[in-house]
């Protein structure tokens, strides 16, 4: 493709992203594909020579979109939410024009200065006090791993990078039986291993058990063990399990330990004041990580991550070859010694333009509105015999089982449960994930798509009552 096509196509995909989320409501939410189907359609090796553009499009247009789950569609309830708010793509689209690399200062000023701006914006945004930094990382993931690089380092007085961890104590990280993923990740990559990351039991509020968390550090101190830190969980994906972050710190602190909060999902509500009692105590926490690709409509991938002393972040991450090093002005930031990523997408460019173009305000409204109709949802099964809500809403997320009289046994309770999942998405209309909690099979129900409106709460009523009693 010559350069001085690329208008011409540019508005090609332009026309055709409009059409697509014009239309995207006639997709079923979930890919309706089976495994292979896809790669079948894709030649075994690149060609030589080169297609023209047409035919690439045409391509597109055919093979990709009906294999795509769509996570732009209104009745996407699964998971978390993935948005690409129009002002953001546009951005991403001027970003990707300038193939910026965002490493250095020296390699993309304006990025980083941005990137300065929009972390502090996002900080102001969310009611966090002065004195957090920050840094735009691809992913929550990678926050909780440079989180827990950075116990690691601190805790063995920043010698591991050095030395390796053999002749080092078993360092020890605690966190909730409900926390994500991520952190038992984190954990194998760090090399402390899924051994040393000790889940702490969770009460009857779905928070860690405080009291089990001293003993499990007191225990640990006994045996000889190095206690390095805690992650706190804030809106957990299972059911939004939040732990009580202010005493969680404080016990912390008792201990000189580094606290990470993970609230991927959940943090991006905070820009609404009255949600903030969820983590109230957060300014007591060294690290924070939220995702505006999750819920404020940054599209992938844009993790927020705060931290209080970036001192010990890029003591722990910072590599300076020769090659690298800039003479700048004093007090430059280069945002690769932040991450694990030398190269660096320009993440700020679609924060920035987002901000602007919803306002607060504007996503405010969004997220309440989100919160009261997954509330709506709740309470209409709630009315429904043969539906319990198994755990209330936390913000838009709850879980719920289908639970008719005929059946009583549990284990074809959970069979149920777990089909009608499957004939929900095979359906189409409407997108919906399954869970355990307390070692049943839930249902999860989130709302959190840009567009979606109250009219999908009535669809993901009609859907999810009629499948399910279809189903005996
Ligand atoms: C989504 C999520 C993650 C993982 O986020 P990525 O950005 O995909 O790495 C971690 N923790 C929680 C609570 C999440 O909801």
């Amino acid at each position: 493709m010559k350069k001085t096509e690329f208008e011409k196509w540019s508005s090609q995909a332009t026309r055709w992203s409009t059409r697509y989320l014009n239309e995207i409501e006639n997709y079923p939410v979930r890919a309706q594909t089976f495994p292979g189907e896809i790669a079948a359609q894709i030649p075994d090796a690149a060609p030589d020579e080169a297609e023209s553009m047409e035919q690439i499009m045409a391509d597109f247009e055919h093979i990709i979109p009906p294999g795509m789950t769509h996570w732009q569609h209104p009745r996407f309830f699964a998971y978390f939410p993935s948005n690409a708010a129009p002002a953001a793509m546009i951005a991403e689209q001027l970003a990707t024009s300038m193939a910026a690399q965002c490493m250095l200062w020296q390699t993309s000023p304006s990025a980083t200065e941005l990137e300065q701006r929009m972390v502090d914006w996002l900080r102001q945004s969310v009611g966090l006090p002065e004195g957090f930094d920050g840094v735009l990382q691809d992913t929550a993931s990678t926050a909780t791993l440079c989180a827990i690089l950075t116990m690691r380092e601190r805790t063995l007085n920043w010698e591991s990078n050095q030395k390796g961890l053999s002749g080092f104590p078993h360092l020890r990280v605690y966190a909730s039986s409900r926390t994500h993923s991520s952190i038992d990740k984190a954990m194998w990559i760090a090399g402390l291993g899924q051994e040393n990351l000790v889940k702490i039991d969770t009460d009857d509020e779905f928070a860690m058990d405080e009291d089990k968390l001293r003993a499990a550090i007191d225990a640990d101190i006994a045996a000889g063990h190095k206690p390095a830190g805690v992650v706190i969980c804030v809106g957990g994906t299972s059911m939004g399990a939040t732990d009580r972050v202010r005493k969680v710190c404080k016990l912390a602190q008792e201990y000189q330990l580094f606290t990470h909060v993970d609230a991927a999902w959940a943090g991006s509500a905070m820009i609404c004041p009255e949600y903030r009692h969820l983590w109230d105590g957060i300014e007591l926490a060294d690290s924070i990580v939220l995702n505006p690709h999750k819920w404020l409509g940054a599209s992938m991938e844009c993790s927020a991550h705060f931290i209080k002393d970036p001192a010990s972040l890029v003591r722990t991450m910072a590599i300076q070859p020769e090659y690298l090093k800039t003479y700048g002005k004093d007090g430059i930031v280069n945002f690769s010694e932040w991450s694990v990523q030398l190269g660096r997408r320009f993440r700020a460019l679609k924060v920035w333009f987002l901000l602007r173009a919803y306002g607060l305000n504007g996503l405010r409204t969004m997220i309440r509105n989100h919160v009261q109709w997954s509330e709506k949802l709740a309470t209409l099964l709630d009315a429904e015999a043969d539906f319990e809500i198994t755990t209330q809403p936390i913000l838009s997320l709850f879980t719920f089982r289908y639970i008719p009289a005929s059946v009583t046994d549990p284990d074809t309770l959970d069979e149920l449960n777990r089909n009608l999942v499957t004939a929900i998405n095979d359906d189409g209309r409407i997108y919906l994930t399954q869970s355990i909690h307390d070692g049943v099979n839930v249902i999860r129900f989130m709302c959190g798509q840009f567009d979606m409106q109250e009219s999908d709460i009535d669809v993901a009523y009609d859907v999810i009552r009629e499948v399910a009693r279809a189903l005996e």
